[in-house]
């Protein structure tokens, strides 16, 4: 599931904030965006060793922050086998056979509950 969230994973990111989003194939939800600041974003380099440096670090971070959205939107996220899309939660459909997301439940006359049902009082 991680594998392919972080394939469709934008990378939003700057020199001074990581940002990441993946959007749900269905409904359009974004995902996975809570900017992590670089850690050396308040302080420029002074040096020209110095801005090697902060760029390896930012290399770090980046890769860090990624793994970091991946995770948190992998929570979030599904894979429909018959459509091949990422959707999130609220459009992804527990079904008696297979598990497929809404429209695509709809299309093949499947009965099914989401994961995650939109409005909290119907739980
Ligand atoms: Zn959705
Ligand atoms: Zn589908």
């Amino acid at each position: 599931m991680r594998m392919l969230v972080d394939a469709v994973l934008e990378d939003l990111s700057t020199k001074e904030v990581f940002l990441f989003r993946v959007t749900c194939g269905s409904c359009g939800a974004e995902y996975g965006k809570k900017p992590l600041h670089f850690s050396k974003s308040e302080t420029p380099p002074t040096s020209q060793s110095q801005q090697i440096l902060y760029d390896a670090l930012y290399e770090q971070e980046l890769a860090q922050a990624r793994r970091i959205a991946v995770r948190n939107a992998a929570e979030h996220m599904n894979y429909c086998p018959i459509c091949k899309r990422l959707v999130c939660n609220q459009c992804f459909m527990i079904c008696d056979e297979l598990d497929m997301c809404r429209q695509c439940a709809a299309d093949l006359k499947q009965q099914g509950n989401p994961v995650l049902v939109s409005f909290p009082e119907a739980t």
